[in-house]
């Protein structure tokens, strides 16, 4: 027992022991656990206090930059807008006041200032209008971060319930585990229980304060992100806080300009309204002496009335004579009418009487001319010869050969002289042409004949020499410088207007070519038909071509037209136009016929223009086939014209016109008071002077035919043939035996009638 009771009393010893060791660790855990408390009360409190503050801080933010300020901000801002847009309003009725004022002077430099100062005004206007806009922006902002604040408020409100529920938990667990203790500390034997559960408690504790840490954590993390947030919107506030700083100066700017814009008016009105008053003055004044001017010319006038009413009177009077005297008038007006009408029929019957003496004397004065110039063109003889020497050309080539030998007269414009074989041989034509006289020269001494053409005579004009002594270019000419056929038509043409008071002309024209004796149409449909010459029906003894084309010209491009026409034609027809034109003779027939209205006398001229064929004497060089043929035809229709020339200088009775197609074409061209001209081309080159022998030969011959009582006793002989011309010694006159005989009567008559015919009147 004793050992029993010893182990009991160890036992218990122990169990005090243990007991108390549980009982000191309890108090430790106790202080512990009071610490514990203590410590998380303190958290709590610190929590609270935190939370406090941030409460604090949020209102304080709230207060410092919280919706409330800018809101008040805004409408302030507001309340400023408001108040400038009254004042707009006013300055603007203002505006519309002067506006609606006159103009009490116009152009001044009131006007423009004004204009100008409106212009700023309605330029101000805009900018406050932007600046209006700008401020409904910022409005619109404000209120965006009002709401956005208004949210974040929330959101704390929010986390702040959730943090006091936490803290009324936790405060709630902490009053029960002090219970716990306290439960505890009465029952000691639970204690080891109850430690346990505190044990289990003070982890769950443990975890909920880790958790609650966290949390606390985190919204902390979300205050700070808050505050972030109210940071930048603190600086966007500031931001917008300067612009409506900037807007508020742009503001007051305006509006002190809009104040000087508006004194500036005022003081103009001001300067206008004197300007007006100061006018309207000088208005009435100059009213009241122009008023006293009109007062004193009433009275003048006045008196003046009273000095007009007698002269009235007598103007009546004066005026009622005159009326009467109108009523007379057409009376006295037919008299005079009557007794002027007798006076012009008398003066009319004397300028028809003077008229008809005058048409008598220039009926009389025409035929005397017409005599006189017959006379004339008799003396002179009617067939004249000209020589015109071409100049030295580069066809003529150079040296010796291409030498001139041709020289002239300086004093006798009639005489040539040629150098041949070293002799020194002269002719004596009617004219000669050096080289250097131009076709307005030679045309000169052609023009007479081709106006006598009007008159009624009929012409011929002949190119005669070798082939390159220029007869085509006399003739027809270049371009440039034309020759006789297109000067004489244009002469013609003027001299037709010149008398067209009097005179009804009608131009036409032919062209035809002889090659071998046969006749063709230059300007037909067919120009190879070969045409016959044939006595007209009517028993007048004239010739005609049936079938020879004749066109009506009255212009210089009818003419060209013409020519260019024929050109062609004898162009087509044959292979080389240069070899064929110096083988054939090409002629030109002009006839111009007239009607003098006056006298009803009608004329009819032909003029014929004839580029011969070439001179040369071909023949003898030996040709054969048809260039012999076509010498010998050249050769003859040459000879025929010098045969028939001859016979018509020398008068003879019989002229052989029938010798060859060219004379008998032109036979009434050669006969009668007919005029013929020869102009004999020459070359001067040395290469060529035995031909411009024969052609010189040729034209003396033709020329020395002369007319006179000597030469009247011609006698018939036949014109030497080309090859003869070339024998004859130059310088002498007609052949030896050579006799000349005056006209037969009968040759006169023939005449006669030809100039009747010509000149028939229209009686
Ligand atoms: P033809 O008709 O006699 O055969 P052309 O009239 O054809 O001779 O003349 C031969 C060349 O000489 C042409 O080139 C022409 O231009 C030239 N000619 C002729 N006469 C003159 C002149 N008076 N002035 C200038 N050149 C001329
Ligand atoms: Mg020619």
């Amino acid at each position: 027992v004793m050992v029993s009771m010893a182990h009991l009393q160890e036992e218990k010893l122990r169990l005090q022991e243990e007991l108390l060791g549980l009982q000191e660790k309890l108090t430790a855990r106790e202080s512990d656990e009071l610490s514990l408390s203590l410590q998380l009360q303190g958290q709590v409190e610190t929590l609270k206090g935190k939370l406090l503050e941030q409460a604090q801080e949020i209102s304080r933010l709230h207060s410092e930059l919280g919706g409330t300020d800018t809101e008040k901000h805004r409408d302030l801002l507001a309340a400023e807008n408001e108040q400038l847009r009254q004042e707009m309003k006013a300055m603007e009725g203002e505006l519309r006041e002067l506006r609606r004022l006159p103009a009490p002077c116009q152009d001044c430099a009131h006007l423009q200032e004004n204009t100008e100062l409106q212009e700023q005004l309605s330029q101000l206007q805009r900018e406050a209008e932007d600046m209006r806009a700008r401020l409904a922006e910022l409005d619109v902002e404000v209120q965006q971060k009002t709401n956005r604040l208004a949210e974040v408020e929330l959101r704390l409100k929010d986390s702040l319930a959730e943090r006091a529920e936490e803290e009324e938990r936790l405060s709630r667990r902490l009053r029960d585990s002090q219970e716990t203790i306290a439960s505890l500390k009465s029952q000691p034997q639970q204690i080891k229980y109850i430690i346990k559960t505190v044990e289990v408690e003070s982890a769950k504790t443990k975890q909920a304060l880790c958790e609650s840490q966290s949390r606390n954590q985190y919204l902390q993390e979300q205050v700070g992100m808050q505050r972030q947030v109210l940071k930048e919107m603190e600086q966007q506030l500031q931001s917008s806080q300067k612009t409506v700083a900037q807007l508020r100066a742009q503001i007051t700017m305006y509006e002190t300009e809009l104040e000087r814009a508006h004194g500036q008016m005022l003081e103009e009105m001001q300067a206008m309204e004197e300007e007006k008053n100061r006018a309207i003055e000088e208005a009435f004044s100059r009213a009241q002496v122009e008023m006293k001017a009109v007062h004193e010319n009433l009275a003048g006038v006045r008196t003046n009335l009273l000095t007009l009413q007698p002269a009235l009177r007598t103007l009546t009077h004066d005026y009622n004579s005159l009326k009467r005297q109108v009523r007379n008038f057409p009376l006295l007006l037919q008299e005079t009418l009557r007794n002027a009408k007798a006076e012009i029929g008398q003066a009319i019957e004397e300028v028809h009487s003077t008229n008809r003496e005058l048409l008598r004397k220039y009926r009389r004065e025409l035929q005397l001319r017409k005599k006189c110039h017959n006379d004339l063109v008799r003396l002179k003889g009617n067939i004249r010869v000209f020589g015109r020497v071409r100049p030295i050309t580069k066809e003529d080539g150079e040296g010796p050969e291409a030498t001139s030998v041709v020289t002239f007269d300086a004093d006798d414009d009639a005489v040539l002289h040629l150098l041949h074989k070293g002799k020194q041989v002269s002719f004596e034509l009617d004219k000669v042409f050096p080289p250097q006289a131009s076709q307005e020269e030679v045309f000169q001494e052609v023009q007479a004949l081709v106006t006598s053409c009007i008159d009624g005579y009929n012409v011929c004009i002949f190119a005669y020499g070798q082939t390159g002594a220029g007869k085509t270019y006399t003739m027809e000419g270049t371009a440039a410088n034309p020759g006789i056929n297109q000067r004489a038509l244009q002469l013609l043409f003027s001299e037709v207007r010149g008398k067209a008071a009097d005179w009804d002309y009608s131009i036409s024209v032919s062209a035809a070519e002889i090659y071998n004796e046969s006749l063709r149409d230059l300007l037909g449909k067919e120009p190879q038909e070969k045409l016959e010459i044939k006595l007209c029906p009517d028993g007048s003894g004239q010739l005609y071509v049936p079938g020879l084309t004749e066109f009506r010209v009255q212009s210089v491009e009818d003419i060209n037209k013409v020519f260019e026409f024929g050109h062609v034609n004898r162009a087509t027809e044959c292979t080389n136009l240069n070899e064929h034109s110096s083988r054939s003779h090409a002629l030109l027939i002009i006839t111009v016929h007239g009607l003098d209205r006056s006298t009803g006398l009608r004329t009819t001229g032909k003029l014929n223009l004839v580029d011969l064929a070439g001179s040369e004497r071909v023949g003898r060089s030996g040709a054969e086939g048809s260039r012999l043929r076509e010498a010998q035809h050249i050769n003859k229709s040459l000879s025929a014209l010098g045969d028939v020339i001859y016979a018509l200088r020398s008068r003879q009775g019989h002229v052989p016109f029938r010798n060859s197609k060219l004379t008998y074409l032109l036979q009434d061209s050669l006969s009668g008071d007919s005029k013929t001209l020869m102009m004999v081309q020459v070359s001067p080159a040395e290469k060529n002077t035995s031909e411009t022998l024969c052609s010189l030969k040729f034209a003396e011959r033709v020329r020395s035919v002369e007319l006179g009582p000597v030469s009247r006793k011609a006698e018939l002989v036949s014109w030497p043939s080309q090859e003869q011309l070339e024998g004859d010694s130059p310088g002498t006159a007609a052949p030896p035996g050579r006799a000349h005989t005056s006209p037969s009567p009968g040759q006169l008559s023939s005449r006669s009638a030809s100039i009747r015919r010509k000149l028939q009147t229209s009686g």
